[in-house]
């Protein structure tokens, strides 16, 4: 009898356990640059839209600074629920003058990716006077690299190699003029206008760096932390009612992406995207990818998808963003974003 019953607290434990285990495998990283009125609004949330994004995060998230979220997924060791985390690229100036006091108000910490040798010398950037200000109030400094330039951009005459060394050595400066500044390096890097390539991603993190991108979706314990995806913010990402939807996002397990690289030198023609997902909390079948705003068709094997990609004919950064509603979690979504990167025929790189 007593074993019986052993067994049976045994079991109830376990399916406590296990309920919510995908919801604290999981974060959202937000990615804002200007919190003002007077910048280009594309990259922009005005300071009243910043206290209503924080204002919501306050009542319904959990907002923990970046290296403890790294951390957490890297070790498997489960996160609150709802756990988001803050970023700005860029160290503008206004992120001092009009974000640090509504942070600070609600005691958020929050990361800054600077470009370190502007920092002080450009006059919409931050100096490092106010950087040790925002440092010694819940903020984090990491690595946007030395100047900010498209990376996948090359000197037609330089070898493969060359341009990897060249490209790492910038961000290794980079990385030691941030540590000379504020006494800490953290070996995160966001890529400048979220641009990578698989070569860039892989010396990245040989030389034991984290990347953070741009293209959409959640992270968890199984994510690429060589480019992990941040949800942008700013322009009509802004809109707090769309926002809700990635900020509860979950992150969808896909392994065996592709195209594995996202950078495309000719356009695309009848390609497919495929992955394989982990069906434990979605249905495969339920899983819908977009790109521009249209639903694409897909094909199943088993948890094999195959989708059809819309032609890529236009130089600039694409995305095709795929979701499935989560089984356990009523009204969340898995998220899952692949980029693409695409150079002009002359070889130029699109701000
Ligand atoms: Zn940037």
């Amino acid at each position: 009898m007593r074993k019986a019953w052993c067994i049976i607290l045994l079991t109830i434990t376990c399916a406590i356990l296990s309920i919510n285990i995908w919801a604290k495998d999981n974060a959202v990283i937000l990615l804002y640059h200007h919190v003002s009125n007077s910048t280009p609004k594309v990259t922009s949330v005005s300071p009243d839209t910043f206290r209503q994004h924080m204002q919501y995060l306050a009542d319904n998230h959990k907002v923990l600074p970046l290296q403890q979220v790294i951390q957490a997924l890297q070790n498997n060791r489960p996160l609150p629920e709802k756990t988001v985390v803050i970023t700005f690229d860029d160290g503008y100036n206004n992120i001092y003058d009009n974000a640090h006091p509504i942070l600070k108000e609600f005691a958020f910490p929050y990361t800054v990716f600077v470009n370190p040798p502007l920092i002080g010398k450009v006059n919409y950037q931050l100096n490092w006077q106010q950087v040790k200000l925002m440092a010694a109030e819940n903020a984090s400094f990491a690595n946007h690299g030395k100047q900010h330039n498209h990376l996948l951009s090359k000197n037609a005459e330089g070898s493969q190699q060359d341009w990897l060394r060249h490209t790492m050595q910038d961000i290794n400066d980079a990385e030691k003029m941030l540590e000379q500044n504020i006494g800490y390096s953290l070996k995160y890097f966001a890529y400048p206008y979220g641009e990578f390539d698989k070569q860039l991603k892989a010396r990245l993190s040989e030389q034991g760096y984290i990347g953070f991108a741009q293209h959409s979706g959640a992270i968890a314990s199984y994510s690429d932390f060589s480019a992990l995806p941040r949800y942008p913010a700013a322009g009509v990402y802004s809109n707090i009612e769309t926002l809700k939807v990635k900020l509860n996002s979950l992150a969808m397990p896909v392994t065996a992406v592709f195209p594995d690289d996202p950078k495309i030198e000719l356009p695309v023609q009848n390609e497919n995207l495929t992955f394989n997902v982990k069906i434990e909390d979605l249905a495969p079948q339920q899983i819908n990818c977009f790109q521009n705003g249209q639903v694409l068709n897909k094909s199943l094997k088993g948890n094999a998808i195959s989708v059809d990609l819309e032609p890529i004919s236009q130089p600039g950064r694409h995305r095709v963003n795929c979701t499935a509603p989560s089984i356990s979690e009523k009204g969340r979504y898995y998220w899952f974003s692949q980029p693409f990167f695409m150079p002009t025929a002359e070889g130029k790189w699109l701000d």
